[in-house]
């Protein structure tokens, strides 16, 4: 039995088996394209740092809702920071 009463930190549906940082189904999306998009941006900028990329990605007219909402949490947590911090390393490490 899988019931978990875990809540989404952004939003309070339910969430997302397996999801790392507690996130429902449509913010752990966005966080995965936010984490996808970093690779991108920072090579079409030159060196942007995680946290620049944030803001930017924040203050960006075409940022979709639910992406903002996990940049601002993640602005405002210190701990998330760090989770989106070593995924990034993650990622790139796997190529
Ligand atoms: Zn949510």
């Amino acid at each position: 039995m899988k019931t978990s009463s875990e809540k989404c930190i952004i939003c309070g549906r339910n969430v997302e088996t397996g999801s790392k940082p507690s996130f429902c189904s449509l913010h752990l999306e966005a966080y995965r394209n936010i984490v996808r998009n970093y690779e991108a941006w920072r090579s079409a900028y030159g060196g942007l740092t995680p946290e620049e990329f944030l803001r930017r990605l924040e203050n960006n007219d075409y940022t979709g809702k639910w992406v903002k909402e996990v940049v601002r949490v993640m602005l405002s947590n210190h701990g998330l920071l760090q989770f989106f911090l070593n995924d990034l390393s993650y990622s790139s490490r796997r190529g």
